[in-house]
């Protein structure tokens, strides 16, 4: 959603920018752009702007990108200023393709995922997890090798997202009992935070 820069995000009720919070984004590592690239725009969940995954975003323009970029005052989300995909920043995603040709977009935030006992519903274990978006209009776009690699080499579990509420769970061989890349399709997207990611309701403090 950005590239290099460092914006100012008015705090709450200071709309006329007495205060405000200044976000500076770096991909010098990169260099790279997003250019005509807005995937991120369509497959992501922007809670503040009440926008839905999968769908258009209202600030969305064809021959602007995004109408309202770097201007809080006339509706830019702060949680669009503080994101950005890890294609766009991380050095590590060299041998991916930028999102729009590749069919998918990694989220800068991981998540965490539970795994329940099914009968008492307890929590038995809590994993920190990737997140890969990936267009429902390519599904399949998430078997791109050099994802797997770049997923095997972080060392973490990747949840494939499809939505909010629909997806599943990758394990790399590293940390699969076989050995071998083992997906796990089996239990519910419990998509209740308010944050929208379970571990930004934990740093938060909502749970
Ligand atoms: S998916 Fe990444 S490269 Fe594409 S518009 Fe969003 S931040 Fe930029
Ligand atoms: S507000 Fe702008 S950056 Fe955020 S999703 Fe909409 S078009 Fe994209």
């Amino acid at each position: 959603m950005s590239d290099t820069d460092t914006i100012a995000i008015p705090l709450a009720g200071e709309a006329n920018g007495t205060e405000s919070f200044e976000v500076t984004f770096n991909n010098n590592d990169t260099n790279r752009k997003c250019g005509s690239c807005t995937l991120c725009c369509k497959l992501l969940p922007v809670q503040d702007i009440g926008k839905k995954a999968n769908t258009r975003c209202r600030h969305q323009s064809a021959a602007k990108g995004c109408k309202v970029y770097h201007q809080p005052e006339a509706g830019f989300p702060f949680s669009c200023a503080v994101w950005s995909c890890q294609w766009l920043t991380e050095s590590s995603t060299a041998r991916l393709q930028r999102p729009d040709r590749s069919g998918y977009v990694i989220d800068n935030a991981p998540d965490l995922i539970r795994t329940t006992d099914s009968v008492t519903g307890a929590t038995i274990d809590e994993i920190l997890v990737l997140q890969v978006w990936v267009d429902p209009a390519r599904p399949n776009a998430w078997r791109d090798p050099a994802l797997g690699q770049w997923i095997a080499a972080k060392g973490l579990p990747a949840i494939i997202r499809f939505g909010s509420a629909k997806g599943f769970v990758v394990f790399p061989p590293a940390l699969s009992p076989t050995g071998k890349w083992f997906i796990h399709t089996d239990g519910e997207m419990n998509t209740k935070s308010k944050t929208g990611s379970h571990l930004l309701d934990r740093i938060a403090g909502y749970e």
